[in-house]
């Protein structure tokens, strides 16, 4: 089958030919219709995140459908609409008997990060990892929940948001969209900063109370303050963490206000304690999601209360397009592969 691969950090991916997968006792393959392009895969590419495995099939957010199954898996799940969860927990350690899978001591699998993903015609994983989707939902629309909505939902259980509550949303990308909608439903009002008016008009459409147009406005964490008569944003979500952004976002923090790392560069968060001391700020970050998140976001998207937005759809042999626009800062929500 054709799969995307990564080769080693700062080398470009290649399609390659690779060997279709069988599925073992317990498993089942997937026949992969939509694999969502995340930012993940450029940090791969340019070598800011090397997870020291190559080579390796990109690719986290994964739907499809069930095309075979391995021994003591039942037959009748062929053909079900499915959506992978990307991490396989040791089941054992102190995080995993929580439900808390994406900090296990001992993973057994993570797709497109240590083991194979979505880049790909197949995957087999464990069948509880195949999460059946409703009928409403395409599997285009699907596979941005993946990590999309999932980092979303998981972020917002992290810094606690709650209703009355102001929160920044600092990155318009998928997982932002995804964060503003999630943070609405919690009840908050959202403020997001981007650098591209289409996508801050959208962020608006999807629950954004108020937007900050970066290229526009010098000092972010002023207007901030502003907007919120002087006390300041309970919840930063930092999805682009440039220096330049995380002196911002430090800035623009409420007294007990919580600044959470989704996203990352090549820059150092530098800070002086003074800052979280005198207004008992803390700073986190945030991970993947749980089995329980992922299933809670597919919910969601299906009753419609949550919307992922597909920018474009491309066959898999056309991956360089997508990433290229996503480098660019062109793409609005996710593109979507379709090997
Ligand atoms: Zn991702
Ligand atoms: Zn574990």
């Amino acid at each position: 089958m054709r799969a995307v691969r990564y080769h080693g950090p700062g080398q470009p991916f290649r399609l390659d030919e690779v060997p279709t997968p069988e599925p073992r006792a317990g498993e089942v393959r997937v026949r992969i219709v939509a694999a969502g392009v995340c930012h993940t895969e450029l940090h791969f590419e340019s070598g800011l995140l090397n997870l020291g495995v190559a080579p390796l099939t990109m690719g986290h957010e994964i739907a499809g459908v069930i095309d075979q199954v391995g021994e003591g898996v039942s037959s009748g799940r062929v053909g079900d609409r499915v959506l992978v969860y990307y991490y396989l927990g040791c089941g054992e350690c102190e995080w995993c008997r929580r439900g808390e899978e994406n900090l296990c001591d001992q993973l057994r699998a993570e797709y497109g990060f240590f083991n194979d993903g979505g880049y790909a015609e197949h995957i087999v994983v464990p069948a509880r990892n195949a999460v059946a989707l409703p009928d409403a939902l395409s599997l285009e629309e699907a596979a941005p929940i993946g990590c999309g909505v999932t980092t979303a939902i998981h972020a917002c259980n992290l810094a606690d948001v709650r209703e009355g509550e102001t929160v920044v949303v600092y990155g318009v990308g998928a997982v932002g969209y995804g964060l503003i909608q999630v943070a609405r439903l919690r009840g908050a009002r959202v403020l997001a900063v981007g650098r591209t008016q289409r996508k801050l008009d959208l962020a608006r459409e999807l629950g954004a109370e108020h937007t900050i147009n970066a290229r526009e406005t010098g000092d972010i964490a002023g207007a901030v303050r502003e907007w919120t008569g002087g006390r300041g944003a309970d919840a930063v979500m930092e999805l682009v963490a440039t220096a330049e952004t995380m002196e911002q976002a430090t800035r623009m923090l409420a007294k007990r206000g919580r600044l959470v790392f989704i996203g990352y560069s090549e820059d150092a968060y530098t800070v002086h304690p003074i800052q979280l001391v005198i207004t008992e700020a803390r700073v986190m970050g945030a991970v993947g999601n749980t089995l329980a998140e992922l299933e809670e976001a597919v919910a969601l998207v299906a009753a419609g209360r949550v919307r992922t937005l597909v920018d474009r759809v491309l066959p898999l042999e056309r991956f360089d397009e997508g990433l290229d626009a996503l480098r660019a800062g062109e793409v609005v929500g996710r593109v979507v592969l379709n090997p």
